[in-house]
């Protein structure tokens, strides 16, 4: 989103003012921006759909948008994969596949991102089998610091394949990436209520009582909204445009941004609003195309933490968790969700080597977060929690550097392809330190 030069992110949290934005049409075009940026003396970002909470996305640089560079290249029916310019958005790249047979695995609850914005973050759904975007990438070509064009997978430079799916921006352009499919798929999704005790008295039987399975707590009420979607080959039985409209539209953001917007004014009123929320969720059953019901409109703009746990440890971050809210000077107005997803193999894939429980902390827009979150994060550490790198943390690469066990494989490939730190914004010195 720019203003007057200023480019600000979805919640309108982070802002910066680049020296241009580039709109490329195709990776000659980026390849020729980075090698003139660095001639220059300007860092390089680029911004996918700035649904980054961090401000990983931000810089004083030249920043690259690549929503002109978002066609499909290439369908492969035989292999179930299809190569897509970077620029692409999950939404464009699901209609896409729809038309040939072909779906996402999984997918998060917006589709909204670019293909290349979710995967450097690693943006995850839930499913306990299933692993976030970036472990559909097979194949990646990227724009290096020195303006270089370099494909890789798993034969081709894997070392940088292996690294590079989740990238946080820091190792270069993407302009493409290969994505391994499968065949088309609906869900069959239930949502039922269910007392939060008993779904952490057996959080492993909850993790795998369904394909993809998550909850929805709202702190001061007992009970919690839980979502399952099983993968099933049973015809579409979508829900009417007006029952769309009613849940989706009008329930989930017009009616639930008035309410945050008086618990935001009067605090008081929270835990009478907290219980009006738990109680308007009702049961809903419905079968649709799978994408469609991965993901949901988000129109209520809200800060968000998220962190990874190990899943044995995650019942007991959320107890702790649910202890936090009660002591807070100022009230929680959104709910908590609660995600599981599998073990990854990439270097600084949140889900690097375990299956993890994930815990998302959101705040209305505009009220106090800062002694939540802090709250949170000291509960995660406990955990070796990691935090999702597109949405709120306080850490450093100090305090994450042992939470990743590939950590220096990443270093190393970092001083590799961005010797002179070309892709470095606040951020990444935050986060990632120097470039070794
Ligand atoms: C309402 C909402 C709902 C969300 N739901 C989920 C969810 O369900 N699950 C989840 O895990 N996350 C979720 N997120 C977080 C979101 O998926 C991530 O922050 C994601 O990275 C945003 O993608 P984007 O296209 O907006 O990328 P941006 O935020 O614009 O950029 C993210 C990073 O990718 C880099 N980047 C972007 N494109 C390129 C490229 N072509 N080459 C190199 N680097 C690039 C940017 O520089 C930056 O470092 C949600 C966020 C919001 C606001």
């Amino acid at each position: 989103m720019a203003d007057m030069g200023v480019v600000r992110n979805w919640a309108g949290n982070e802002a910066c003012v680049p020296v241009r934005v580039e709109r490329p049409r195709s990776t000659d075009e980026v390849a020729s921006i980075v090698r003139a940026a660095r001639r220059d003396g300007h860092r390089v970002k680029v911004i996918g759909a700035g649904h980054s909470f961090t401000p990983t996305a931000m810089t004083a640089g030249v920043m690259l948008s690549l929503e002109r560079l978002a066609a499909v290249r290439d369908v492969d029916r035989e292999r179930c994969r299809v190569t897509v310019e970077a620029g692409i958005t999950l939404r464009t790249l699901g209609d896409e596949l729809a038309a040939v047979g072909m779906a996402m695995p999984n997918l998060g609850d917006i589709n909204v991102q670019s293909i290349a914005g979710a995967i450097n973050t690693a943006t995850h759904g839930t499913g306990r089998t299933w692993g976030n975007i970036a472990t559909t990438i097979v194949g990646i070509e990227l724009v290096t610091g020195e303006g270089d064009v370099v494909w890789c997978d798993e034969n081709e430079r894997a070392d940088v394949w292996r690294v590079a799916r989740v990238g946080i921006g820091a190792l270069g352009v993407i302009t493409a990436v290969t994505v391994q499919c499968v065949p088309a798929f609906n869900l069959h999704a239930r949502e039922t209520i269910e007392v939060l005790d008993d779904v952490l008295a057996d959080i492993d039987g909850f993790a795998s009582s369904a394909d993809h399975a998550e909850f929805f707590w709202m702190p001061g009420t007992r009970r919690c909204q839980v979502k399952r979607n099983e993968r099933t080959d049973a015809p579409a039985k979508p829900p009417g445009r007006l029952a769309y409209v009613r849940d989706k539209y009008v329930a989930e953001n017009l009616a639930f941004g008035l309410v945050c917007r008086v618990g935001r004014r009067f605090p008081t009123l929270a835990p009478r609003i907290a219980k009006a929320v738990a109680g308007a969720a009702s049961e809903r059953e419905l079968i649709d195309r799978s994408d469609k019901v991965f993901a949901s409109p988000r129109h209520v703009r809200f800060v968000e933490m998220e962190y990874g746990v190990p899943l044995e440890h995650l019942a007991d971050a959320v107890d702790r968790v649910r202890h936090l809210t009660r002591t807070l000077s100022f009230p929680t107005l959104f709910p908590i969700e609660v995600r599981v997803s599998a073990a990854d193999d990439i270097a600084l894939s949140t889900g690097y080597g375990r299956e993890s429980g994930w815990i998302a902390v959101h705040q209305y827009i505009g009220a106090p977060y800062e002694a939540y979150f802090q709250g949170v994060e000291a509960i995660m550490d406990d955990y070796a929690g990691r935090p999702h790198w597109g949405k709120m943390h306080f850490q450093t690469a100090a305090t994450l550097r042992d939470r990743y066990p590939e950590w220096e494989a990443f270093a190393t490939a970092r001083a590799e392809l961005d010797p002179a730190g070309i892709f470095r914004n606040d951020y990444l010195d935050r986060v990632l330190g120097p470039v070794a």
